[in-house]
Parts: structure tokens; C-alpha cells; sequence
């Protein structure tokens, strides 16, 4: 009998992840690790283990587990580093991320989000996540340079305030286009000042928007 934290459910979310090409071990744990019903919206608590994105508070969006999981794999996260994240939405994607990184900031421009989601990292007891209310399109110029910057909205264009905050070396990741479907793309600093970009697959993202929300 599958043990009460282990329930089907979550058993065939980690097989669905791994059927689709995770096998990076750290994520997989990562993602076993936070419990997503705790980010998904009380009347969507029995789809939570399934590999779709769900409506959230705000008119926003949990992205689907599978692209959380591609998307930090991506990233090659290890422990020493700090990460930005833009977008905290539900707070799912910063917690998966907190689990492989020393720190993680996170930037949302909902005010009410940017509450519910810190309410869930107090819950879990998830301390190494830093929030900031604002528009995560300038960055955190305070905090940088970044390891890495992982983007959950989708930029309009190469985001570049974004990258002049990443170490030389660091990696940033983000979906890009105005579209309702946007290129992944990730940036690698050469270590000299520039980047070199490669095109991961295609996406959905809400828009990266300007500014903070003026609504709640
Ligand atoms: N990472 C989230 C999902 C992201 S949905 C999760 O795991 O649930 C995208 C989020 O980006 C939304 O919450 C939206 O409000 C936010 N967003 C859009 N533009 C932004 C900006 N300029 N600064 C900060 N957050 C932004």
C-alpha cells in the first residue's frame, strides 16, 4: 500500500515527470518535496498532481509541473548559489527552487499573490526565500549580481536589465515574445560580458507587465 505521503496521485506525477525527460535527480527530489495542493486554489486542490497550470488568484497562472521542473533543470541550480526569480504567482516555482539553492528572491507585482504565497513559505517552513513586492522587470540592482534568474512572465523582448544583473558566468532563463506563445530561451555569460543564447522550446506564459499591479 502507497504510505499516506507517498499517495498515487504524487506517485504518477513523479513518473510523469521523468517519462517526459527529467532526470536530473535533485529536481525530481525538489518537486517530490513541495506539496503543489498547497499552491493551487481550494476548489482545484484534486487536480493538484495533475501535469496541467491552473488558475490562481489575480487572473495569474501556476504554470504546469512539467514546465517547473524543464525550467529549473535548465537553470542548473546548486547549493551555493542565489537565485532571482520574476513572477512569484502561487510561490511554487521560488519553492521548488529553495529546496536546491542557498537563497531565492522573489519578485511579484500583486500585492495579494505576493501575501498568499508568503503565507504558504511561513507554512512550510521554507526560510531561504526573500519576497519583494514591485515590478520584477528591474531586477533587484540591491541584491545583485545573481547565480542565476529564472523568469515565470513572459518578456517582451531579451531582458536586458535582467541579464546586467547576472554574475559573468551565471544563467538566465525566460520565455520571450509577445505572442501568446514565447520562445524559452537561456542565457549563458561567457564570463566576459556577453551572452550566448539558446533556444530551449516553445511556451505559454501571462505577460511580463509593466509596472506594479494598481488593482489588489
Ligand atoms: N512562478 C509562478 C507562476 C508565474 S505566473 C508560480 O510558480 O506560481 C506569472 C506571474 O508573474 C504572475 O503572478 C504575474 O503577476 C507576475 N508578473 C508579471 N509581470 C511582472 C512584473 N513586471 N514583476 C513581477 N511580477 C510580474
Amino acid at each position: 500500500m502507497p504510505s499516506r505521503q507517498n499517495p498515487p496521485e504524487k506517485m504518477m506525477f513523479q513518473l510523469t515527470l521523468r517519462r517526459r525527460g527529467i532526470s536530473d535527480q535533485a529536481v525530481l527530489r525538489a518537486m517530490e518535496e513541495i506539496p503543489r495542493d498547497i499552491f493551487v486554489e481550494p476548489a482545484d486542490r484534486d487536480d493538484a498532481w495533475c501535469d496541467s497550470a491552473l488558475g490562481i488568484a489575480c487572473g495569474q497562472t501556476i504554470s504546469q509541473p512539467f514546465v517547473v521542473a524543464y525550467m529549473t533543470e535548465q537553470l542548473q541550480v546548486r547549493p551555493e548559489h542565489r537565485v532571482l526569480e520574476i513572477g512569484t504567482g502561487s510561490g511554487y516555482q521560488a519553492a521548488v527552487l529553495s529546496r536546491l539553492a542557498r537563497l531565492v528572491y522573489t519578485i511579484e507585482r500583486y500585492r495579494t499573490l505576493m501575501g498568499e504565497a508568503e503565507a504558504r513559505f511561513k507554512q512550510l517552513q521554507l526560510g531561504n526565500i526573500i519576497t519583494r513586492f514591485g515590478d520584477g522587470g528591474e531586477g533587484w540592482p540591491e541584491q545583485a549580481p545573481f547565480d542565476r534568474i529564472l523568469v515565470t512572465a513572459a518578456a517582451p523582448a531579451e531582458p536586458k536589465t535582467l541579464l546586467s544583473q547576472l554574475k559573468p558566468s551565471g544563467i538566465l532563463v525566460a520565455p520571450v515574445g509577445r505572442g501568446p506563445i514565447q520562445t524559452l530561451k537561456r542565457y549563458h555569460g561567457d564570463g566576459k560580458g556577453g551572452f550566448r543564447e539558446e533556444v530551449l522550446c516553445d511556451v505559454r506564459f501571462v505577460p511580463l507587465l509593466d509596472g506594479v499591479a494598481r488593482e489588489l
